[in-house]
């Protein structure tokens, strides 16, 4: 009886058990893959103001974008009926054949964003262009319009969008905290603002304007957004050829910080992440700056469209290239002339084929005179020419590994992750043989008499293990002793990383980190774990942070796991450091009090064990 009614119900003829999704429904699963957060729906109408050619972009938040998210242009508007067709799915008006796909210069174009926001939020429309007299008003919410009249505003179009996903309950729980999705906001604004430095932006968050961003020059809007520390600190890269162009600024190395906050690389203009090419820029630095620190910059590059693709991913983020390595090699190559180009540079070391050194325009470093010539000729032009082959490696620059190398000391093999080894299974109760010396190896190995045999103890990795074990403990109930510093230290973060840390402050308490927000994007260390040596608190956050970010995707591990995976890494002693009988022994006793002492959190040895019935067999005994 029901499944009759169903059927009868439904829109088509009539199938069997297949039913068509009604259009509110299939626009809310849609939707999910375009907005999945309040900052999705910020870059997606963030993009739409600056497609619409506006010269200002006003964004006003409330409660995180969870209660509101507004965007207000003064680009040109659109007509009644544009208005109305703006939220139906794959409505755009910028392609409409597939070769535009290839040319496509603007930010959007699916014409999804809309459609996607209507289906998931209470949305309020007004917009005008300069040829009309009265603008069109339109709400919308759930798919369907309910209101839709003439009326009086500026021309341009301001958006608001209300109540995120009130009519989807489980994705609007699964939002995170507010400080964590203000983080995600803040992020989006600052690519797309960067992206288009002479428009004016401003954004508001609670009544409060946190950024008034006034047209300028590049330069300009980079220091307004990372600060004035990059004032004077800015070398601007700018190399034209046939094939692309590239441009923006790197930071001096000074400027280098233990986290990797202030990268950014745009491609027409769109903000893009390339492990990549980030990996080129750091190239480019080589010995200038130290092993853990990176550099900061802003680089944009302007090609021919149909050079990449950037319908690989749904929120465009990752963008594929034509020509990856001819790529690289060029923003390496430009990197590195700028910094030779202003004297920073110790020497040229160009890893491209002799054949391209021996070029003048790399030979020679440049002098105003001649940069204009080799700009049109030189090093750059062979660029335009395909299969110019560079040494360049492998993308090997994987997140992973790059959050192994961050801990590993300098000449060290980092580490990989490898399934947990016993080094004998049968392993008796570890015992150290009473008033036995210990002896430490290279400053990296010690070694312990026990009563089976003796152990090779490596001491960072077995160190980790004994800090992973206290710090659990202290997670799960034993808060862990903190010793005031005796001058508390103020660190000062970017935007983001400071509405990242905001989110770690309370787990870091329960570790034994006394952090207080200061106002400003700044914050006093009052307090540090007991077993951490003072001096190094700065250091060791801005190390959480950088860690952080890099795997705030990763689901495996809950966020006070992962922070106290990095504390333990971080804080261990490292390899190198020479150690004294009573720190051996030390190590050795914690070790042994361990749960599983022989292997660290992720996988690898701490120790090889030899006993006494091995050697003996070994030495044919
Ligand atoms: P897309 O940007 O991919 O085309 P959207 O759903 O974001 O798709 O927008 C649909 C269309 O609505 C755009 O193509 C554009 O014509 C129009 N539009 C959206 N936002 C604005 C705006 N702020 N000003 C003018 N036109 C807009
Ligand atoms: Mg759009």
């Amino acid at each position: 009886m029901l499944f009759l009614q169903t059927l009868s119900n439904s829109r088509f003829t009539v199938s069997d058990i297949i039913q068509l999704l009604p259009d509110n429904i299939a626009n809310q699963i849609a939707a999910g893959e375009v907005i999945q957060r309040p900052c999705s729906a910020v870059k997606e109408l963030l993009e739409n103001a600056a497609d619409a050619g506006a010269t200002e972009i006003r964004l006003v938040i409330t409660d995180a974008g969870k209660a509101l998210i507004q965007v207000i242009d003064n680009g040109k508007g659109m007509s009644g009926t544009d208005a109305r067709m703006a939220f139906e799915r794959h409505a755009t008006s910028k392609i409409r054949n597939i070769e535009d796909l290839f040319r496509i210069k603007t930010m959007g174009f699916r014409g999804e964003a809309l459609a996607s926001i209507a289906a998931v939020a209470q949305v309020e429309l007004k917009t005008k262009r300069a040829e009309d007299e009265l603008g069109t008003y339109i709400e919308i919410a759930n798919s369907e319009v309910s209101k839709q009249e003439l009326c009086a505003c500026a021309v341009g179009t301001s958006i608001s969008m209300k109540n995120l996903f009130f009519n989807v309950p489980a994705r609007r729980n699964f939002l995170k905290s507010n400080p964590a999705e203000m983080r995600h906001i803040v992020e989006e604004f600052i690519r797309v603002a960067m992206a288009f430095p002479t428009v004016f932006f401003s954004m508001t968050s609670n009544g409060q304007e946190v950024f008034h961003l006034e047209s300028g020059s590049l330069k300009q809007r980079i220091v307004q957004i990372l600060g004035s520390q990059y004032n004077a600190r800015l070398v601007s890269v700018n190399e034209e050829t046939d094939y692309m162009n590239i441009y923006g600024f790197v930071g001096k190395p000074e400027t280098a910080r233990k986290t990797r906050g202030d990268q950014y690389f745009f491609v027409n203009s769109r903000f893009i992440k390339s492990a990549y090419l980030n990996h080129a820029v750091s190239g480019a630095f080589d010995e200038m700056i130290a092993k853990d620190s990176f550099p900061g910059y802003v680089l944009y590059i302007d090609l021919d469209p149909s050079q990449i693709d950037i319908n690989v991913h749904p929120t465009k983020q990752e963008i594929k290239f034509e020509d990856e390595k001819i790529i690289y090699a060029f923003v390496q190559a430009a990197v590195k002339h700028a910094l030779a180009q202003f004297s920073i540079a110790p020497s040229l070391d160009f890893t491209l084929n002799p054949e391209i050194q021996g070029l003048d325009a790399i030979s020679k470093p440049f002098t105003n005179d001649k940069k204009e010539a080799a700009s049109s000729s030189g090093l750059f032009k062979t660029f335009t020419q395909k299969n110019q082959a560079h040494f360049i490696e492998g993308n090997n620059t994987g997140e992973l590994k790059h959050w192994k190398d961050f801990f590993t000391t300098p000449g060290e093999e980092p580490q990989t992750s490898k399934q947990p080894q016993t080094p004998n299974p049968k392993r008796q109760t570890l015992q150290l043989v009473a008033d036995t010396p210990l002896l430490q190896l290279h400053n990296t190995y010690v070694i312990a008499s026990t009563t089976a045999g003796f152990l090779l103890v490596h001491q960072q990795l077995a160190h980790e293990r004994v800090l992973y074990e206290r710090y659990s403990l202290s997670a799960h109930g034993r808060q862990m002793p903190t010793q005031k510093t005796m001058f508390p230290v103020t660190l000062e973060l970017a935007g983001a990383d400071a509405a990242f840390l905001t989110e770690l402050l309370p787990d870091l308490a329960v570790i034994g980190y006394q952090v207080e927000p200061f106002g400003n994007n700044s914050f006093v260390i009052q307090g540090i774990p007991a077993d951490i040596l003072a001096g190094n608190e700065k250091h060791s956050i801005e190390l959480l942070i950088e860690q952080f970010k890099h795997f705030s995707s990763d689901i495996t591990f809950s966020k006070r796991e992962k922070l106290i995976r990095c504390m333990a890494r971080q804080q261990a002693i490292k390899s190198g450091q020479a150690l004294t009988q009573k720190e051996m022994l030390a190590l050795a006793e914690d070790l042994f009090t361990c749960n599983s002492p022989n292997v660290t959190p992720t996988g690898s040895p701490t120790y090889l064990e030899f006993t006494k019935d091995y050697l003996d067999k070994m030495f044919g005994r």
